[in-house]
């Protein structure tokens, strides 16, 4: 399952990932941060751990001009 991330949780994940703030392609800054949980976490709650052991994938997406930045498994790795 994914949801998306608070605002407050997109802080936090721009801190760890270094995306998430903007819109890498317009540069808009009301982007969406869409999680997938990682099985057995507790990821899916608010508040919960999105960290690289929290989390599978992730995708900002940008309602301005629908651009939509994976953010792989292998870059979250990278980035923990
Ligand atoms: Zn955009």
């Amino acid at each position: 399952m994914s949801r998306d991330l608070t605002k407050e949780e997109q802080q936090k994940f721009a801190d760890m990932y270094g995306t998430g703030t903007k819109c890498v392609s317009c540069g808009n800054q009301d982007v969406i941060v869409k999680i997938w949980e990682k099985h057995g976490t507790n990821a899916a709650e608010i508040g919960g751990d999105i960290s690289p052991s929290g989390i599978v994938g992730a995708l900002v997406t940008c309602d301005a001009c629908d651009h939509a930045e994976t953010v792989a498994r292998a870059r979250l790795l990278e980035a923990g």
